[in-house]
């Protein structure tokens, strides 16, 4: 049975927002050798903002925002919701995504249908009034929205365009069709406020070395290792890729692995032990312990506290 020391534990735990699902992950939590950190959400804010948007043919800067947002709608991505809270600022209309697909680790492709001129924007209610021609017309080409490895044949132009936009931590977008790209927007997601302070407090409470795993390129990951002084990271890594990561790692100790839940499942479901942040779904199924508090200094607490609790029993 459950000692009554872990049990307490739990419960002080959970009045500090800190969510542990069982003893187990209690116990665990205070013999991490190396944890690992998710980026976007979890160490940013995962609130990043639209800085910049590049025509590359020749559609209008506001046409890429608009084509850009109408099939970020069906995304939950935060680059998502900056890029749709963009489009709304600028007053855009956007369009209806068809046939969407999310690609982990890359983004997302879906086709588009015109808006109506009559203001029917439903295609069963114009159907109903037998009125065909006020039907949305359907583009049969797909729309790309995501980074790099989303598309083929980069001009080396545009490629040299990426470095220059990543040299400066931002993250660019690509958006365009399989015929190629028609423009790059270009987002920045600030740290945390509490990060820096989260991750000196947590390398005290215990684990040996902290990493970062992220999707985002390499200068951006570099930048953030540098201002959180951080161990390492690895960096253009798809879900699966962030897992195999996971399972390098397991070979040098315990492992302990924060994420935000968004294409972080699968290595959140196969570290030692996992935590969320914030209150996604996936986060909350997924996580051994749920940060519902939303303050990365929690898991410095929570990882002291299962020292604590462990070192009483034994
Ligand atoms: P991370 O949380 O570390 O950024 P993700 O796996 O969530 O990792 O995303 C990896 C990368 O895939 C992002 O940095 C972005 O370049 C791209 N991406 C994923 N989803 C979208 C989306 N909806 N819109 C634009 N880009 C996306
Ligand atoms: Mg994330």
């Amino acid at each position: 049975s459950t000692p009554v020391s872990i049990v307490s534990a739990i419960g002080a735990a959970t009045r500090k927002g800190i969510l542990f699902k069982g003893g187990n992950s209690l116990e665990t939590a205070g013999k991490i050798d190396i944890l690992a950190f998710d980026k976007t959400g979890t160490l940013t804010e995962g609130l990043p903002k639209v800085l910049n948007i590049y025509s590359l043919g020749e559609q209008e800067r506001s046409s890429i925002l608009q084509i850009a947002a109408s099939l970020e709608q069906r995304s939950e991505h935060p680059l998502a919701k900056a890029i749709i809270a963009e489009a709304k600022k600028q007053g855009l209309t956007l369009q209806t995504p068809h046939e969407f697909v999310a690609i982990p680790g890359k983004g997302i492709q879906a086709k588009l249908s015109d808006k109506l001129d009559c203001g029917v924007q439903d295609p069963q209610v114009a159907s109903l009034l037998g009125k065909n021609h006020l039907l949305p017309h359907l583009n049969q080409e797909f729309y790309m929205v995501g980074n790099r490895r989303l598309f083929t044949n980069i001009p080396p132009e545009v490629s040299s365009l990426l470095a220059e936009i990543s040299n400066l931590g931002q993250t660019p977008v690509l958006v365009g069709t399989k015929g190629g790209l028609i423009g790059i927007i270009t987002l920045a997601d600030g740290l945390r406020l509490e990060a820096r302070e989260a991750v000196r407090l947590i390398e005290t409470a215990g684990p040996k070395e902290v990493v970062i795993l992220t999707g985002d390129s390499k200068s951006v990951a570099q930048q953030m290792v540098e201002q959180l002084g951080i161990f390492d990271y690895r960096a253009e890594l798809l879900p699966k890729d962030k897992l195999l990561e996971i399972q390098r790692l397991q070979e040098q100790g315990i492992v302990g692995m924060v994420g935000d839940g968004i294409n972080d499942a699968p290595a959140l479901a196969s570290a030692d032990i996992s935590f969320a942040i914030g209150r996604t779904d996936i986060a909350l199924e997924t996580a051994d312990v749920v940060l519902v508090a939303d303050d990365l200094r929690r898991l410095a607490y929570a990882i002291s506290l299962s020292r604590k609790t462990v070192s009483v029993i034994q």
